[in-house]
């Protein structure tokens, strides 16, 4: 069953396969942003560090 994970971008529902592991990239298919697994257990993402600097709040 796979896990869903909203998008921090765009806020979008992205399908995570289900023995996703922590580090691991995945990209938005709607804004197409890099994002990297922080967790698995809870499931949560956070943009890849890597364009730009910080956005800041
Ligand atoms: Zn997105």
């Amino acid at each position: 069953m796979a896990k869903v994970v909203e998008c921090p971008e765009c806020g979008c529902e992205i399908e995570v396969a289900d023995d996703v592991l922590q580090g691991e990239i995945l990209e938005c298919p709607d804004c197409a942003v890099e994002l990297e697994v922080v967790s698995v257990e809870p499931l949560a993402v956070e943009l890849a560090p890597e364009e730009e600097e910080d956005w800041g709040e």
